[in-house]
């Protein structure tokens, strides 16, 4: 993967208030208009362009960018690893980091992040837009400029939010807490099982019971060993035998995620439950995760739960999809198959309550 960097100082010719690194990846965000009108990827280097009022933060910006940046359904597990070392290669000379991601798949990179970044000191704000920065009506410039604000916010001399966070649209929310709901307003994510963070008024609400606590010495511990031989099996009324075995008959897979109904339920016909249980005892690890966004997985609440919990699927709680994904494939990588077993259903960086 290449990179381009600038250093741009908003605050000559006075001296920074703080030092924050933006990552610019691609996105709707920086797409401008070339001479025939069509949409293109800006360069960041003249952001100050696109955004004078930058100055007035009075930051020095550190901007790598994507040589290529790309639209976010693009993105894989290696750009992941690229983003969680830049961070932690900077995370000791700057104040904070604002990566700027297309919104398709920011959850699930936000996600990733939050476990990869093990002891995280400093915020990791994640924005994006809906509209791009060429448009009079965008949300980029708001979405940047408030996302600059919480990444480089401090007291007494300690970050305000040291964790991995999606800001969109006046809302600070818990990165691997979060999803995209929206596709054509400006409100693009939500967290519907753990509070927001922040809200942006006329002055920046922070929800600080709500936001974690640096655990660590201040040591940062890069993760970066991934393991995606992971499937989803979605439920729905109607669905096969065949595809439920195809999906569990996956070469190499190691983990599965059940996207069960409301509290973990799943239809309770035995072709289901002997190819679940089948794939329990040959050794791949089975998450209940419930399709509500709000709400958590009890297993044996109901009966239709009941057969789950017995041949040993494990109860994920109230994750997200996208942080399950992440979560599996970094505990895969970096732990191996026990540990990942022991560990996903434990709460590692806030995404799940207990
Ligand atoms: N398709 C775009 C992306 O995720 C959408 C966006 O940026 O909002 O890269």
């Amino acid at each position: 993967m290449q990179f381009k960097q600038v250093v741009i100082n908003t605050a000559l010719p006075q001296s920074p208030k703080g030092r924050v690194l933006i990552i610019y990846t691609g996105g709707t965000f920086g797409m401008t208009y070339d001479q025939d009108g069509v949409l293109i990827p800006f360069d960041f280097a003249l952001i100050l362009e696109h955004l004078p009022t930058l100055r007035n933060l009075a930051l020095e910006l550190t901007v790598i960018s994507f040589e290529n940046p790309i639209d976010s359904s693009n993105i894989e597990p290696a750009h992941w690893q690229a983003l969680a070392t830049i961070i932690s290669k900077n995370h000791e000379t700057h104040d904070g980091f604002v990566v700027l991601h297309g919104t398709d798949t920011m959850a699930y990179t936000a996600s990733a992040l939050s476990f990869m970044l093990e002891g995280l000191a400093k915020p990791v704000i994640f924005t994006g837009a809906q509209l791009p920065i060429a448009e009079p009506r965008s949300d980029a410039r708001e979405n940047l400029i408030t996302a600059l604000e919480i990444a480089s916010a401090k007291k007494d001399g300690k970050a305000l939010v040291p964790e991995v966070c999606i800001y969109f649209d006046y809302e600070l929310l818990r990165g691997n807490r979060s999803k995209k709901v929206e596709s054509m307003q400006f409100d693009a994510f939500d967290s519907g099982n753990y509070p927001p963070l922040a809200k942006a008024g006329v002055k920046i609400d922070y929800n600080f019971a709500y936001i974690r606590e640096v655990k660590s010495n201040g040591a940062l511990k890069l993760r970066t060993k991934i393991d995606a031989n992971i499937s989803i099996l979605k439920l729905f009324p109607g669905i096969s035998t065949s595809t439920i075995e195809a999906i569990l008959a996956t070469k190499n897979l190691k983990a599965v995620i059940l996207e069960t109904y409301g509290s973990g339920n799943a239809p309770t016909f035995p072709a289901l439950i002997s190819a679940l249980e089948a794939a329990i005892d040959r050794g791949i690890i089975v998450v209940n995760i419930s399709q509500c966004s709000g709400g958590m997985v009890t297993q044996g609440r109901y009966e239709t739960s009941r057969e789950l919990l017995r041949i040993g699927v494990i109860g994920g709680a109230d994750m997200t999809t996208e942080a399950a994904v992440t979560k599996l494939m970094v505990l895969l990588g970096e732990n191996g198959e026990s540990s990942a077993r022991e560990l996903i259903a434990r709460s590692l960086a806030g995404e799940l309550t207990v």
